[in-house]
């Protein structure tokens, strides 16, 4: 029925070449507890457990049909591997990190040896384990922090963004101090079959300005992609309506981007520059909606040129296999109608 397979079709739609269909993908996790009790891979074990966690990202195809695999489920993964305390979660909740590690850029030194601890093993060694069985058909989306996220694991929400406004030095110390970690995990990813990294990193507009991801992260991003060997998705939650201007100079393939953004005005902003992918909204429609509510949010986005469908950000953990699927369903439906 498609001519293309899927790692084709996500590859060329985020190239904004064109496609036998639109593309369902998934730049964050769509790990559910019912695909965790259908598949027999959990949380927390499959953070830290290479063959769980390929096994558990697998069932985003097999069990939802998206044309993507992403095995990285949280954000913290790095955090944990510079040492800092964790709680790896529950069945149905992510990991969290404890403690913050580094009050001043000084004082981080990068582990010679971090590729090799386990939570970055896991994400590099269960993408190998991806390649082997799925690398000709689907594509494989890693997953790394900014430097920015990074920033607010090992270093604290609060002070970092207190410190945009009281001690941009420092903010600039900690971007310039944690690209290393992205630029080399990003490259290990690739190394070991990755097609795309998801590069999160939360500038959202609920916390800083337009202007303030401009001023700091704009060059810290155009030097980081310049320096990671393949395409990358931006990935930032909330309203970033007013900074996708700059979002489009940074080097991204592709920006994956939140519900409260309208899709139509960002295709306007972006102008073709790159690549958009998202917007179906996690809380009320894909975790209490019906299929129904999805069809419209999914032709909400195929109408307005989105060049890949996928959820917002990582999904509620309960929310129902049901919902999931229909975002390919109606993606389906809408292609043979137009
Ligand atoms: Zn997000």
């Amino acid at each position: 029925m498609y001519s293309m397979k899927p790692k084709e079709r996500v590859l060329k739609a985020l190239n904004r070449e064109p496609v036998d269909r639109i593309p369902v993908g998934n730049p964050t996790s769509v790990a559910t507890v019912e695909s965790m009790e259908q598949c027999g891979a959990f949380f927390p074990d499959a953070h830290l457990d290479p063959e769980k966690m390929a096994t558990l990202s697998a069932t985003g195809f097999e069990l939802l049909g998206f044309d993507t695999i992403a095995p990285y489920f949280s954000v913290q993964q790095e955090a944990a591997a510079f040492g800092a305390k964790m709680r790896w979660g529950e069945v149905d909740s992510m990991p969290d990190v404890l403690e913050n590690l580094y009050e001043d850029p000084s004082q981080i030194v990068i582990p010679s040896d971090f590729l090799e601890r386990p939570p970055i093993h896991t994400v590099i060694e269960s993408l190998r384990i991806l390649k082997k069985y799925y690398g000709d058909n689907l594509c494989l989306v890693g997953k790394v922090m900014g430097p920015w996220t990074l920033s607010y694991h090992l270093h604290g929400v609060q002070s970092f963004l207190i410190n945009t406004i009281l001690d941009p030095e420092k903010v600039r110390g900690f971007l310039q101090k944690l690209k290393a970690v992205t630029i080399m995990f990003a490259n290990a990813q690739f190394e070991a079959g990755a097609d795309v990294v998801t590069l999160a990193d939360h500038a959202t507009g609920d916390l800083v300005s337009g202007d303030c991801y401009k001023d700091f992260l704009l060059p810290v991003h155009q030097e980081i992609n310049k320096l990671i060997n393949g395409p990358t998705i931006l990935h930032i939650c909330g309203n970033t309506t007013d900074r996708l201007d700059h979002i489009a100079k940074a080097g991204f393939k592709c920006f994956h981007f939140d519900s409260k953004v309208n899709p139509t005005e960002a295709k306007k902003i972006i102008d073709g520059r790159i690549s958009l992918t998202g917007s179906i909204n996690n809380p009320t429609v894909l975790y209490k909606g019906t299929p129904e509510d999805v069809r419209r949010e999914v032709y909400k986005n195929c109408e307005a040129g989105i060049e890949m469908i996928s959820p917002e950000c990582a999904i509620p953990l309960r929310t129902p296999n049901e919902n999931l699927r229909a975002i390919v369903k109606a993606v389906e439906e809408y292609c043979k109608d137009n």
